[in-house]
């Protein structure tokens, strides 16, 4: 189990489904089952997991543009980003200002960022 700031933690599981128990906005934890994520993208597990600990419901209509769609978009979905709209909810809940263009803001590169071999500063 690792515990990743003070309002988060994240476990695994063998079997029965990856899930997460909010306890309030922001706050909670995560479980992943280990066998499912050697069936669907781990990322996207992760982060749509993330995303009910974010205040999110689920939105099982089969999208895989939509994080919250989760399984029902099958195995082969592997995207791990909120759609706009679900970043702008997350925003609303949190009570950030709306965002001022469609998408902006959501991480979309690579953590951690890919090494730059050679590189010298
Ligand atoms: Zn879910």
């Amino acid at each position: 189990m690792a515990q990743c700031g003070s309002n988060l933690v994240i476990s695994y599981t063998y079997g029965g489904g990856s899930y997460a128990q909010r306890t309030s906005l922001g706050n909670g934890r995560v479980v992943i089952d280990y066998y499912q994520a050697q069936q669907y993208s781990p990322l996207r597990i992760m982060t749509h997991e993330i995303g009910h600990i974010l205040g999110l419901p689920d939105n099982y209509n089969g999208n895989c543009a939509l994080l919250m769609s989760g399984g029902s978009a099958g195995t082969s979905c592997t995207n791990p980003y909120p759609s706009a709209a679900e970043a702008a909810r997350v925003d609303q809940l949190f009570g950030f200002a709306p965002r001022s263009a469609t998408g902006a803001g959501v991480f979309t590169g690579s953590w951690p960022a890919p090494a730059t071999v050679g590189a010298q500063h």
